[in-house]
């Protein structure tokens, strides 16, 4: 007998709830239920949408994927230690900028479109005991601001399901641009309003091979096609003439071709339209990630106009970020670090894609003005420390830490995928995170007993592992968090084991 529909049935509970289930929601529930944590997702989505949006992963998110165990990379060697790979990228749709990455992490630019990701994080989430409740809307939120209280409850309702009640002790709101999770815990934004309107369409091009085919600058805007003769085509326009009155009307196909073609300067004729869609240069950054036991994360906390590809690449490393911490704080240890550090971490990086994705808007401006702005910025992105310059901004290959001023200057760091030996095995860094716990790699073994001594209080959240690497690397000893970053390191100059006791008493403070 299936469920009466108007009535309400028995709340769930669990221990963090996870409002939307996009790429980011479901990473985070793959990752929390990784860490044994009680976790449930809310989808308002009866299934994955696959819509024509994010293609591109970038060089530091993949990296964090493979460390995770979510895209396989090629196993590194001693010979592949001093080399690196490049990949051509673009910016502000100017060609010549050049993407490179250590070679021991694979390529730096993994094409992989966004839905594929949202099932590949759905199942792994499923198959580690997440529940996942989708065709329910999350239609308001309860509790919980201060991070004293007892816990959060959350309603949904469901296209004919009776409505649904659930707690949670904590909330993230994973819910995208429009997070009703975000507006329901008061969290305030820094905002940048909307100069330029964009078009965008997965439809049937009549002349494929006729169409301008990549970025392409007109007087009026630029086209982006991917003209695909054997079936449908990528097709947008951005229009620089002013923001649309009214960003939710819907596009319709005649408006697409309309568009394009105006911006294009001639017809650009399509038909079959299987995706359109709208969107704008608004941003928008979270003056906070965290309030009291509610966290936001991925397009719910940062949202900006898509040049560059680096949207969900956030998303994803805030995910990579939260999750081991929660996890952590959620067993039992008590520092604050533990959430604290969120909004300071993963808040910088989204400042900082917010001010490159405009300025690349601004260098973007058609018409002869910005020109020679153009010819320039093109001549600068064949220099290659530019190219690296931009390259790893975009890539955040050049992302570092908060770190304080007495440690190593390592510190903060993301450790490359060098090949280790422990135990006369050959293995890896990505191969050693694999299992999402901190790590102290102890690559100088005179320094291993001290150092198992300084973390007797941590040993059963810490595992040590003494290798040794044919690498030449500046340090003796080092803490590696779940997410490949550098915690600790004794590059030799530093207090050595004392460091590394107060380094675990900042992460995780001392259980009574
Ligand atoms: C044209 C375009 C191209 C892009 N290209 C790239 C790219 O190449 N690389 C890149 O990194 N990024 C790109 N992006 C950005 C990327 O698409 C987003 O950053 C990404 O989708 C964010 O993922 P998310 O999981 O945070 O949010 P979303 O994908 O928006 O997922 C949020 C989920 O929450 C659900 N939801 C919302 N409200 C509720 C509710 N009340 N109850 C229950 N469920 C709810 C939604 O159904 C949705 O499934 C692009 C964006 C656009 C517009």
């Amino acid at each position: 007998m299936s469920p009466d529909p108007s009535r309400p049935r028995a709340p769930l509970s669990c221990e963090v709830a996870v409002v939307g289930g996009g790429p980011v929601g479901m990473l985070l529930a793959a990752e929390l239920a990784h860490h044994g944590v009680a976790v449930t997702v809310i989808e308002r989505n009866e299934r994955t949408l696959d819509v024509p949006k994010a293609g591109t992963l970038h060089a530091r998110t993949a990296q964090s994927l493979r460390r995770r165990g979510y895209l396989e990379g090629p196993e590194p060697t001693t010979a592949l230690l001093d080399s690196e790979n490049a990949d051509g990228f673009h910016f502000a749709g100017l060609p010549g900028l050049t993407i490179t990455g250590p070679a021991v992490e694979g390529e730096p630019i993994v094409g992989r479109a966004q839905g594929d990701l949202e099932r590949l994080f759905e199942r792994v989430a499923l198959e580690r005991g997440a529940t996942v409740l989708r065709g329910h809307r999350v239609t308001a939120l309860h509790g919980g601001g201060d991070g004293t209280g007892p816990g959060l409850t959350i309603e949904a309702c469901g296209s004919g399901a009776p409505p649904r009640t659930l707690t949670a002790a904590y909330v993230i709101g994973a819910d995208g641009a429009r997070s009703l999770v975000r507006e329901a815990a008061g969290v305030t934004s820094e905002e940048h309003a909307p100069h330029t309107q964009a078009v965008l369409g997965l439809v049937d091009l009549d002349a494929p091979f006729r169409a301008p085919a990549g970025w392409t600058p007109t007087e009026r805007g630029w086209t982006v096609i991917g003209p695909n003769p054997y079936g449908p085509s990528r097709v947008a326009a951005f229009d620089f003439g002013g923001p649309h009155p009214d960003r939710r009307t819907p596009l319709t196909l005649e408006e697409l071709r309309a568009t394009v073609s105006r911006i294009a300067g001639r017809d650009i004729p399509m038909r079959n339209a299987r995706f359109l869609d709208r969107f704008s240069d608004y941003s928008r950054l979270t003056h906070t990630y965290r309030a009291g036991r509610v966290l936001l994360a991925g397009d719910a906390a940062h949202v900006h106009f898509p040049v560059g590809g680096q949207g969900l690449n956030l998303g994803i490393q805030d995910a990579v970020n939260l999750a081991w911490k929660l996890a952590l704080h959620l067993r039992g240890w008590p520092s604050p670090w533990l959430l604290d550090s969120y909004t300071a971490e993963r808040r910088p990086p989204a400042a900082r894609t917010i001010a490159n994705t405009r300025a690349q808007l601004a260098l973007m401006t058609p018409g002869a003005t910005h020109d020679p702005l153009r010819e320039l910025f093109t001549r600068l992105l064949r220099l290659p420390d530019v190219s690296r310059h931009l390259g790893d901004m975009i890539s955040d290959q050049d992302v570092q830490l908060p770190r304080t001023a007495d440690q190593s200057p390592l510190t903060g760091l993301f450790l490359p995928n060098l090949p280790l030996s422990v135990e006369r095995r050959p293995t890896s860094v990505a191969r050693l995170l694999r299992p999402g716990r901190l790590l102290l790699l102890v690559l100088d073994q005179g320094t291993e007993e001290a150092l198992r001594k300084a973390l007797a209080p941590w040993d059963e959240v810490v595992d040590v592992v003494p290798a040794t690497s044919e690498a030449r690397l500046p340090l003796r000893a080092a803490l590696l968090r779940p997410d490949g970053y550098l915690a600790w390191v004794d590059d030799g100059n530093g207090a050595g084991a004392a460091g590394l006791e107060a380094t675990l008493d900042t992460y995780l403070g001392r259980r009574t």
